[in-house]
């Protein structure tokens, strides 16, 4: 956690809450979370698609101090693409920002780099944030892989957004192997990686966008964990998956991040 980047602690509903289950979600968390830490924090929930409306409706009526946002989107903003989101009717439900390139996208779904990279920049071409994930698979880690695979994920997307706008995102490492695995990254391991894409951010697209894109961790993250993993200088935030499920645990995590 630094000084001058504001930490971003965002929670990714994954498949998980209908939208009656979702606005009963938002409106604990709206109970929960005290004026102190939302101050401190940028908080954003990333609910399915089928429960965007009912919560921007909800978030907005009841003044809940969290900024709505979506999973994924299409690469295009309208047209045949049965079955896809467009990023700008998103940006009509006042989405701030996006998710590309979860780990279960590229795995499940078949994304690639470059995909999410052409997805960050629709993204941004609709004036929304786009958290672009990175992350090494356990056999890439055990092979000395890693530091390879997060500059090969991360090499498309500064080279499809630019130096000006890549300072602006949030950039989320997410190691496949701590995801819903509850064996998160240690702390050190989690900065060093965090560090390690700071400086590819700077190699390609200089020190302003590097000294100000935000960098998140994800995987495992928990109450218990949350400060230690925060306490890395290059660590901005975290992204939070199961955790993010449970209103007093998600709020524990941002008040512990503030
Ligand atoms: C995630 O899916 O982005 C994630 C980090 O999940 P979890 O917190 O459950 O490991």
């Amino acid at each position: 956690m630094s000084a001058t980047r504001r930490p971003i602690v965002s929670g990714n509903w994954k498949m998980n809450l209908d939208h009656f289950e979702a606005i009963h979600a938002a409106r604990s968390l709206g109970l929960r979370l005290t004026p102190r830490a939302a101050a401190a924090v940028d908080v954003t929930i990333h609910p399915p698609f089928t429960d965007l409306r009912s919560v921007q409706t909800v978030v907005e009526a009841e003044g809940i101090p969290v900024s709505l946002g979506a999973q994924n989107c299409a690469i295009e903003d309208a047209g045949a693409f049965t079955g896809e989101v467009s990023p700008r009717m998103l940006a009509r439900l006042h989405v701030t920002s996006v998710i590309v390139g979860h780990s279960e996208r590229r795995r499940l779904f078949g994304e690639t780099d470059e995909l999410v990279a052409a997805k960050a920049s629709a993204v941004v071409r609709n004036g929304m944030i786009p958290v672009c994930c990175v992350g090494e698979t356990e056999e890439e880690r055990e092979a000395g892989a890693a530091r390879d695979r997060l500059a090969a994920q991360l090499a498309p997307i500064t080279s499809a957004l630019g130096p000006a706008v890549t300072g602006t995102v949030v950039i989320a490492y997410e190691p496949v192997w701590a995801i819903g695995t509850g064996r998160a990254a240690t702390p050190d391991d989690a900065q060093e990686a965090c560090r390690w894409i700071r400086d590819l951010v700077r190699t390609a697209s200089g020190d302003q966008a590097a000294d100000t894109v935000r960098i998140q961790y994800g995987g495992s993250v928990s109450p218990a964990n949350t400060s230690s993993l925060m306490a890395g200088e290059d660590v901005d935030g975290l992204l939070v998956g199961g955790a993010s499920l449970d209103a007093a645990a998600f709020v524990d995590i941002v008040t512990a991040a503030a």
